[in-house]
């Protein structure tokens, strides 16, 4: 059996995602700034998905919303904007959490060399930052809050409403990084007071590689990337119109059906974090109410997360996991840390996102084989053996 349940990471493109791609191919391969007919008949393809992706936000005007390369792009152009655009008003101080991707984490600390300061908010124990820490946060040069709707690691959603009437009320920009949110969640940006907003086409089932930065008119966005003068002058380079109108057409896909996804993706979460609870030793890492439908994050003592990754792979599994032996950095991943795992029960973790395509003969094969997997490498572990002659303390209770 081989079981794809990976989709934080990325998604597979849906059908209709992929049928409005080759259309594009097709018929609408023109550049939209040709005043040609192919041109102009590409021209209104991209408004026709400028005007979806702005209603499935509830954005108020279809020019509030700018295509970018992905999330990360997003991220760095709406950060870098507020930053560099209020400094001469004087402020020179950001807001963000320890738990953000780090297409927002690395551009914080760029705009930290270039002079800014920077508070990273640490999230409460279930990775919910509270409000009230940003509120505490806020001071007279603050330019920018920045927090993530939902979190991609651990899934834990952030009270984005509140945080955006607070920004709103202390005079000061909100951004968040909803890359994970994006046709999962319900998105109001004028109900929830949100000035800028990232999203990633890939995420929702459409492609690689194009995304959008939702920015209310008044913003002033500064160029990441300098040329012509496409998407009003902010953001440069021929635009690419099939990526473009089939990830519009994912998201509008995903928004028309969010309640009944979300209740079936929730059911298959509940299931897995249910059949895995009882090994002893582990926890579930991340808010169990307020987190993402599809997203299932545990740790499990006494084991190397990659192993058990690596292992699971073999049964055909295809999960993530919160330590990084093999990729750049030795150290786990700094959103369990951030929000205060232990060290040791951050390399023991994995992640399981599922979408509408996933099933609960799937949840069951992975509850299986984790009980199996988890149990040979503890066996193994010489870690696991001083915890169990009481050589060394567990961290996580049984
Ligand atoms: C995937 C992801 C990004 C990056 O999006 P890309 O389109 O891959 O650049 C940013 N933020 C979060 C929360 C993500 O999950």
């Amino acid at each position: 059996m081989r079981v794809y349940a990976d989709n934080a990471a990325t998604t597979y493109m849906s059908d209709v995602a992929k049928e409005k791609f080759i259309e594009c191919l097709d018929k609408y391969n023109g550049n939209p700034n040709s005043l040609h007919s192919d041109g102009q008949r590409t021209q209104e393809v991209l408004d026709e998905a400028r005007e979806t992706v702005a209603k499935c936000i509830n954005a108020a005007k279809a020019n509030e919303i700018y295509f970018t390369s992905g999330g990360s792009e997003a991220d760095n152009q709406a950060l870098i904007s507020a930053a560099r655009g209020l400094k001469n008003k004087g402020k020179k101080h950001l807001i963000t959490s320890n738990i953000e991707h780090h297409a927002i984490l690395h551009t914080m600390a760029k705009l930290e060399k270039e002079g800014f300061e920077v508070t990273y908010l640490k999230p409460q124990k279930n990775g919910i930052v509270d409000v009230k820490d940003v509120e505490d946060a806020i001071r007279e040069d603050t330019a920018l809050v920045s927090i993530m709707f939902a979190n991609n690691e651990m899934g834990a959603i952030q009270p984005i409403p509140e945080i955006g009437a607070l920004c709103k009320s202390k005079g000061v920009l909100f951004h968040t990084d909803a890359v994970q949110a994006a046709a999962h969640l319900p998105i109001d940006v004028q109900a929830m007071n949100i000035d800028m907003l990232s999203m990633s086409g890939h995420k929702f089932h459409g492609p690689k590689g194009i995304g959008v930065l939702y920015a209310r008119n008044g913003i002033r966005l500064i160029n990441i990337i300098e040329g012509g003068a496409q998407e009003r002058g902010k953001r440069a380079g021929t635009i690419n119109v099939p990526a473009i109108a089939s990830m519009a057409v994912a998201l509008k896909d995903g928004c028309d059906h969010m309640e009944e996804n979300m209740a079936k993706v929730s059911k298959l979460r509940d299931r897995l974090i249910e059949g895995l609870k009882d090994i002893p030793y582990s926890q579930l890492n991340g808010d169990p109410v307020k987190r993402l439908p599809g997203n299932v994050n545990f740790s499990f003592e006494g084991v190397e997360g990659e192993s058990l990754l690596l292992h699971l792979d073999m049964y055909g599994i295809e999960c993530s996991s919160g330590s990084a032996c093999t990729s750049e950095s030795l150290d786990p991943s700094h959103v369990l840390t951030g929000m205060g795992v232990p060290v040791e029960a951050a390399h023991g973790s994995l992640r399981f996102s599922f979408d509408v395509e996933n099933t609960e003969e799937e949840v069951d094969y992975i509850i299986e084989k984790v009980h199996s997997v988890v149990q040979r490498y503890r066996d193994l572990s010489p870690y696991w053996e001083d915890l169990v002659n009481g050589k060394r303390e567990h961290c996580i209770p049984e």
